[in-house]
């Protein structure tokens, strides 16, 4: 049973949740924040290794200036003021995938501070801002394999020393399901703005979570604790749900909440309490010695400001305008960076706005599901989904083989017209050959004709579907009624 289950709706709805998120992102850059190693993810472990992120005696860091400008790009989407000096500070650590006993990070003096991100811009709800305390550069650490030899931990350090940004916010979400667009808004504003690829299966976004509750009209902030270990989002707002609860149920029997680090257990769907040595945070920060102070003049921050690429929100706002896309198109068509860019790339060389997205969001989506594939990996590429549109538009093929053509463009990678020459879809509409099987047709249903000529329009249709069928479908069916139109008035 979970805990949602075990304390009754009258006490929790007693109770408002206040929540604040710290969210780690690795940056998308070439190489490590202070090395020249590879930020792959992957790799055979301990390969994308060298003096500076093994910590060897005596090796010197030397910060990458591609990781700044992604920090910065993204410290600017968040509406942030950017510290023309920030420092690099020391955590001081000890664990198995941290080789040299510290962390660089930013402690006192971060990258950027007092930023927002505003949620639930949608005409069903009201925006409400979410502050942003900070965003500051850090590095990551290695990882620890328990998996991969039993009994054993192994230790993998490719990822040790990667580029990292801290986004933290003020403790203003007040439910899971905040929490959750919350996340859902950032990812997609650091995926569009190229930071970072916000995968959280790779972890390259990871999520922690301070929770508190206290009673309904109360101003101060309760004892929060830290919630962590959660690796989706819907994975967060169910954590949220169970640490509240579980706070709630303490704070109604009168028993305090302890400042403490929570562990969600995804699999059994409850928090419990992290061991003490996941909780130590006597971190003893002192300044990074071996790295100056970070300074960057007003001019380049301006720089990236202006270059900055399009926001979600402004991209929307564009395609309603351009595109005139509604409300449920425009959520599907802007989900993601890649599928916004196919569309586009679709809508403005084929013209017809409407028509691509009917065809991306019905048929390239589809397939996606189907074949688990992403928009980046799949093999129908814009040009060649515009080349199928346009046979259809300029009566070369029928909707309905369009469909088959398309099916096989999935499979061969071939080009439309290529496919639709090879398995004879090409429409038929010179009038010698529609007239003779129009013809053929009425010969075989002299009954029918008659009734048809005297006025039952409906059998229309029955004689469109039989000249279909005699052509393979290769007939235009446009010409067709135009041909069958003039035979019965003539
Ligand atoms: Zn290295």
């Amino acid at each position: 049973m979970t805990a949602a289950a075990v304390l009754p709706a009258s006490i929790r709805d007693r109770y408002e949740m206040v929540v604040g998120l710290e969210v780690h992102v690795q940056l998308k850059t070439r190489t490590k924040a202070f090395c020249n190693c590879s930020a792959q993810f992957g790799g055979t472990p301990n390969t994308n290794t060298c003096p500076v992120c093994l910590g060897l005696p005596g090796a010197l860091p030397v910060l990458n200036a591609q990781a700044v400008e992604l920090a910065v790009r993204a410290a600017h989407s968040f509406c942030c003021k950017v510290n023309e000096v920030s420092i690099f500070a020391r955590k001081n650590y000890f664990y198995p995938d941290l080789p040299k006993g510290y962390q660089i990070t930013q402690y006192d003096r971060p990258l950027a501070e007092h930023g927002r991100l505003v949620i639930g811009e949608r005409p069903d709800s009201s925006p409400v801002t979410i502050r942003i305390t900070r965003v500051h550069l850090e590095e990551d650490a290695g990882k620890s394999l328990h998996d991969r030899y039993p009994g054993s931990t192994a230790i993998d350090l490719n990822r040790a020393g990667v580029p990292l940004i801290e986004i933290v916010s003020e403790p203003d979400l007040r439910s899971s399901r905040d929490a959750g667009a919350y996340l859902r808004v950032l990812k997609q504003t650091l995926e569009f703005l190229s930071v970072s690829d916000v995968n959280m299966e790779e972890g390259s976004l990871r999520v922690d979570a301070n929770i508190s509750a206290r009673l309904k009209g109360e101003t101060r902030l309760g004892v929060k604790s830290e919630v962590k270990n959660m690796n989706s989002f819907s994975g967060v707002e169910r954590a949220l749900e169970a640490e509240f609860v579980r706070q709630c149920g303490l704070l109604d029997a009168g028993e305090p909440v302890l400042q403490q680090t929570m562990l969600w257990d995804a699999t059994r769907e409850e928090v419990r309490p992290a061991r003490s040595k996941e909780a130590s945070h006597d971190y003893r920060y002192f300044p990074e010695p071996d790295l100056p102070p970070l300074i960057l003049s007003q001019d380049w921050l301006c720089e990236i400001k202006a270059e900055l690429p399009e926001l979600p929100k402004d991209k929307r706002a564009r395609f309603v305008k351009e595109y005139g896309l509604g409300a449920t198109d425009l959520d599907v068509l802007t989900s993601s960076l890649p599928l916004a860019d196919y569309f586009e790339a679709v809508a403005r060389e084929y013209g017809d706005a409407k028509t691509a997205a009917n065809w991306v969001m019905g048929e390239v989506l589809g397939s996606l599901r189907t074949t688990n594939t992403s928009i980046a990996r799949f093999r129908v590429r814009p040009p060649d989904l515009t080349g199928l549109l346009k046979l259809v538009r300029d009566g070369k093929i029928s909707h309905s083989a369009a469909k088959r053509v398309f099916a096989s463009m999935l499979q061969t990678g071939d080009r439309p017209e290529q496919i639709a020459e090879r398995e004879g879809l090409i429409q038929v509409s010179d009038s010698d050959s529609l007239g003779a099987w129009v013809d053929a047709a009425i010969a075989e249903n002299p009954k029918e004709w008659e009734r048809y000529r005297g006025g039952e329009k409906k059998l229309q249709g029955v004689f469109v579907g039989m000249i279909m069928k005699k052509s393979s479908g290769r007939a235009d069916p446009k010409r067709i009624n135009q041909i069958l139109s003039e035979r019965a008035g003539g």
